[in-house]
């Protein structure tokens, strides 16, 4: 049972992440162009608007073995001699079923007209145009009925489905060749720090390699955005306003790291207010503290901490959801897992954790959590070390054996 500690949740004007993500749903507009893209192209896409079956899948009833088909009727005793009046392999367009016989069927083969069940050829024996049925079968068996995966006119696809590998194959067995989808989210991102450089330039004194450029580019790859590079903006005002600016001209969504505290090295919070309008969320978690939300020339601005934690937890907690409700998705709310944990929490904060942590199975196959040493927002390594976040509540001593909410990566970066 996890247990309170002696600090209190007051949030001293803090937003809860609940209220933040809210206030950010609300605000996330969903595209509307669509276009058509072939199946083969569709993947990781949005569809656009519902798709219904035009058919019955299977048009058909069908044999779901190898084998002979016939009339249960007809075959009331083991050991039963029926002729094999017709072969019907896959694909073929059978013949009624003549009274007192079995036809030889294959997987696949529509049922002939008067049958009403099919024998495995394992329990068969054949010899000249004959069959021994060693079974005595029932009406039913091994057919596959007409509609039984989809009926005509029903729902295949739902608007707002991010299609995966399997929707695919489902249009196409309803014999839809292409889909409209919504177009792909543009994302314009820069990354603000005179401290930084590209990896592959020199790195001179005092400067570190940009990492949350590369980072912010895949996660929103990731969920199929477009993503248009503003690199990096130095720490002036002019080249702040400058990159805002000319980002959302083009863009659904202007995306920027760094630059979002009040020091005077940082200028989007200035940038933004200047060309648009601008919050400054103070949110009750950790890492991630304060996110910009604002909106310059009528597109949304959000701006993340330059920590590469904070930058990561920022965009699976809040920029994943806002870019997924953008895409017309209805499933933007992060799905968590309860986990025992495996640590004990001891110094839990006011402020909700959103911490690495890694989930393995032990020898007996029971999930036990791990969380990384370290609570620093600059430890990147630690992100690739884990596999999700755990989220320990506010102000929570947790301890050993305690189920937590787990929140993995697979379900946070697509
Ligand atoms: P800032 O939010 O600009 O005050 O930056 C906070 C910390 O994150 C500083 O240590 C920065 O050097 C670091 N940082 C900012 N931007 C990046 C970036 N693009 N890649 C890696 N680290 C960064
Ligand atoms: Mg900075």
């Amino acid at each position: 049972m996890a247990e309170a500690c002696s600090c209190t949740p007051n949030l001293h004007g803090l937003l809860s992440y609940e209220a933040a993500l809210e206030r950010l749903i609300a605000a996330a507009k969903p595209l509307d162009v669509q276009e058509w893209v072939d199946l083969r192209r569709a993947l990781g896409r949005v569809a656009a608007a519902a798709v219904h079956s035009t058919i019955d899948v299977p048009g058909w009833d069908y044999s779901a073995m190898d084998g002979y088909v016939l009339r249960a009727k007809d075959c009331m005793a083991e050991g039963t001699r029926l002729p094999v009046s017709q072969r019907i392999p896959a694909g073929a367009s059978p013949m009624p079923l003549e009274p007192g016989t079995a036809a030889r069927i294959f997987t696949g083969a529509p049922i002939p007209e008067g049958a009403d069940c099919v024998v495995i050829q394992e329990v068969c024996e054949a010899d000249d145009d004959q069959v021994t049925i060693n079974t005595v079968p029932g009406a039913g068996d091994n057919i596959r009925l007409r509609g039984e995966d989809i009926g005509a006119g029903s729902q295949v696809i739902a608007a707002g489905t991010r299609l995966l590998p399997q929707h695919l194959g489902l249009a196409a067995s309803v014999g839809v060749p292409e889909l409209a989808v919504l177009r792909p989210p543009r994302v314009a991102v820069l990354a603000s720090g005179d401290e930084l450089v590209m990896p592959g330039e020199a790195l001179t004194p005092g400067k570190i390699y940009n990492s949350n450029l590369f980072t912010a580019t895949a996660l929103l790859q990731a969920l199929g955005c477009e993503v248009i590079d503003l690199g990096i903006v130095e720490d002036t005002l002019e080249a702040t306003k400058e990159a805002i600016s000319h980002g959302a001209e083009q863009a659904d969504l202007v995306l920027a790291s760094g630059g979002v505290s009040v020091g005077e090295e940082d200028h989007v919070k200035p940038a933004v207010e200047a060309l648009g309008t601008l919050d400054m969320w103070k949110i009750a978690i950790r890492p991630g503290k304060p996110v910009a939300f604002g909106h310059v020339h009528g597109t949304p601005f959000i701006g993340s901490p330059g920590n590469p934690v904070s930058l990561f937890v920022t965009f699976v907690l809040f920029v994943r959801p806002f870019l997924l409700r953008l895409q017309g998705r209805d499933d933007w709310l992060p799905q968590p897992v309860r986990v025992r944990a495996d640590f004990d929490w001891l110094k839990p904060d006011k402020r909700r954790e959103f911490h690495r942590a890694r989930v393995e199975y032990d020898t007996e196959g029971v999930a036990r959590m791990q969380v990384h040493p370290s609570r620093s927002s600059a430890v990147l390594s630690s992100v690739t070390w884990a596999n999700g976040l755990a989220v320990i509540p506010e102000c929570q001593v947790i301890r050993q054996g305690d189920e937590i909410d787990f929140l993995p990566f697979c379900e946070l970066l697509a």
